[in-house]
């Protein structure tokens, strides 16, 4: 089967500074690096690694050629990632000698993809195939309903939290997957309880305790999945590593809870690596490793 992601490609620039510029200081970094990022590309180049076929959905800007040549790379199907009149997404990252950062996000071609690209790739889906997205892009409500309408099944990573965008595809969701703050954001904002949400698969991450998830069919009683005790260096990622290795699970016909397992033992290796989508460890890597 086939996961068609809706999402968003960023650079991520880190800067290395002596310490957070002040208001109108200038300030020369000691190092640079572009890495490829967004919540959308980590998690195509994850379910890509754990040997799912995905095809992006989403944007770049004319100088972001090199952004889809990675995600081609890491085997990703980037035939329908649109170029457009905007500059490619990016995050201006400043890490200080501390490791205290300061982030500034510009969702340039990510709010630019163009609407009529959904119909024309979701045109190819089959029943049974997979519509993933977050909210770093626009368009989610209208290609979940579309989505729903071809048989596919949708996946909603509800991160970065927005409560409108949250309750715009509640009801069009099969799985929900968020992390343990984003959950009670969610609640919070939404006044509902699991029943309510209109979701029959509910999926927590919860840092280094694991994951919980939560079944209708089992009267949304919490299961607990452990994570493997490892030497955390960066966490940057681990949820999209983690959300995109269970959905190519689930695409790829495991039961939930094996998908949880590897997509969990795939996040805390990834929590040990410092960077983003480059980092991602593949299949191999999961299996190979003692954890
Ligand atoms: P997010 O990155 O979206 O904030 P979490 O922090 O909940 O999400 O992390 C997602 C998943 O990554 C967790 O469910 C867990 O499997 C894994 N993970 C995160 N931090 C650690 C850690 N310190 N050790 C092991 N696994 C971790």
């Amino acid at each position: 089967m086939t996961i068609y992601n809706l999402g968003s490609i960023n650079a991520d620039l880190a800067y290395s500074v002596p310490h957070l510029p002040l208001p109108g200081e200038t300030l020369a970094a000691s190092e640079m690096i572009r890495g490829l990022g967004g919540k959308g590309a980590n998690m195509s180049v994850a379910a890509a690694r754990a040997a799912g076929r995905v095809v992006h959905i989403g944007a770049v800007g004319k100088e972001g050629g090199w952004a889809v040549e990675r995600l081609m790379e890491y085997g990703v199907d980037t035939r329908h990632i649109a170029t457009v009149d905007a500059a490619t997404g990016h995050a201006i990252i400043l890490v200080d000698g501390q490791g205290e950062n300061s982030i500034v996000i510009h969702h340039g071609a990510n709010h630019a993809i163009p609407e009529e690209l959904l119909g024309r790739v979701l045109a190819d889906a089959d029943t049974g195939d997979i519509l993933l997205m977050q909210n770093e892009t626009l368009l989610q409500p209208e290609a979940a309903r579309m989505a729903r309408k071809l048989g596919l099944r949708v996946a909603y990573a509800a991160a970065p939290f927005e409560a409108e965008a949250a309750l715009a595809v509640l009801d069009h969701t099969d799985i929900l997957v968020l992390n343990a703050v984003e959950m009670a954001q969610l609640e919070e904002a939404t006044g509902l309880d699991l029943p309510r949400m209109g979701v029959k698969t509910v999926i927590v991450t919860e840092g280094g305790d694991g994951c919980r998830i939560h079944l209708a069919e089992n009267g949304w009683k919490p299961e607990r999945f452990a994570a493997p005790k490892v030497n955390a260096v960066d966490t940057t990622g681990a949820g999209d590593t983690f959300t995109g290795y269970l959905i190519a699970g689930i695409d790829r016909g495991m039961p939930l809870k094996q998908a949880v397992d590897l997509a969990t033992r795939a996040a805390a290796i990834m929590v040990t690596r410092r960077g983003t989508a480059d980092v991602i460890p593949d299949l191999k890597d999961v299996q190979d490793a003692r954890l």
